[in-house]
């Protein structure tokens, strides 16, 4: 598969990526041997970027898939690993950083993202973790720094900081998920957004192009829009062969126009049952997706949902599953 070059970096990654999130607890939850043999498949299959996160607990899977695999800067085609973390402190990226390295058995990443950056004020709150990504790159632990998130504010910002080599936005053609301030944000508004990124030099891989899975009916289109934008890569979670099957095809340019993969949607449920309330859940989605009903328990706008899974681990009483 052919690589690009990810912006200003000296990294090279393919133009699709495998989003790890999909194998981890919060979504599949594979078991552990199963959910390597999918990393290792996207690996052998050609794909050569993969995102994790802190948060996803999924690196036990990267490790194993891995294993044997010269993952140091020696090694021109290795995976180059992502990953991310939602702290704010100095201390606590530090942590995290050093957790993921410890986890995976390496002593050097590619990448380091912060997590999930919101509207202001919370990148200025998250100063610390900042700076300390930054020192982390200066000792040469990190290759390039950067943030995910769904915020258009955010990724237009991220273009004038000079540190920032990688963004990670969410995109797709419907704008699911996309934010603007406290509201929501259009797709051409996070495509400007992404070109003015594009424009200074940042890598950018997309999130989200298939809105959560609301998008797959229209496999092609979603998958088009993105990859015209200009986007270096296109992070897609996948837990099946098959599914990796098809985008490799896609990557390399020989799926037909009209392809429509079989689709089953997966839904996140909340058995109300076990809800107490606690607000955890709607505090935590980042599209506002969750809300307490008349009931008084917790209940899905699945118009809005983006079956990212990012609510069930802050369930106390793990009421929270997606099917
Ligand atoms: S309800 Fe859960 S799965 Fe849906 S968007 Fe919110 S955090 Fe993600
Ligand atoms: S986190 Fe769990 S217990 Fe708390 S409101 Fe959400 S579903 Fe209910």
């Amino acid at each position: 598969m052919k690589k690009n070059k990810l912006g200003n970096t000296d990294l090279f990654v393919t133009p699709i990526g495998l989003g790890v999130l999909t194998i981890g607890y919060t979504q599949l939850d594979l078991p552990l041997e199963e959910g390597a043999e999918i990393v290792k498949y996207a690996y052998e299959k050609g794909i050569r970027l993969f995102d994790t996160a802190q948060y996803y607990e999924t690196y036990p899977f990267i490790r194993e898939a891995f294993k044997g695999i010269d993952l140091s800067p020696d090694n021109p085609d290795r995976p180059i690993i992502a990953s991310k973390s939602l702290d704010h402190s100095y201390e606590e990226m530090k942590a995290a950083i050093h957790e993921c390295l410890d986890a995976l058995g390496i002593d050097h990443i590619d990448i380091f993202k912060m997590h999930e950056v919101r509207q202001e004020p919370d990148w200025s709150d998250r100063a610390g973790a900042w700076q300390c990504l930054i020192d982390y790159k200066k000792k040469g632990i990190v290759g390039a720094i950067g943030v995910s998130t769904h915020h258009v504010d955010i990724t237009e910002m991220m273009a004038d900081i000079p540190e920032c080599d990688i963004v990670f936005p969410l995109i797709n053609y419907a704008g699911l998920g996309i934010r603007k301030g406290d509201g929501p944000g259009t797709a051409e508004e996070m495509a400007a957004a992404i070109k003015k990124c594009l424009d200074a030099g940042k890598g950018v891989f997309a999130m989200k192009a298939f809105g959560g899975g609301n998008l797959t009916n229209t496999y092609m289109k979603s998958l088009n829009y993105v990859r015209d934008l200009g986007c270096h890569s296109i992070m897609i979670g996948m837990g099946k062969k098959s599914e990796i099957d098809d985008i490799v095809r896609y990557a390399e340019g020989v799926l037909p126009e009209e392809y429509q993969p079989e689709t089953k949607d997966k839904k996140i449920h909340i058995d109300q049952g076990d809800c107490e309330a606690c607000y955890s859940c709607v505090e935590r989605c980042p599209n506002n997706a969750i809300y307490i009903n008349d009931a008084g328990l917790a209940d899905v706008n699945y118009d809005v949902c983006l079956t990212c899974g990012y609510c069930a681990p802050v369930c106390p009483v793990r009421a929270i599953i997606m099917w």
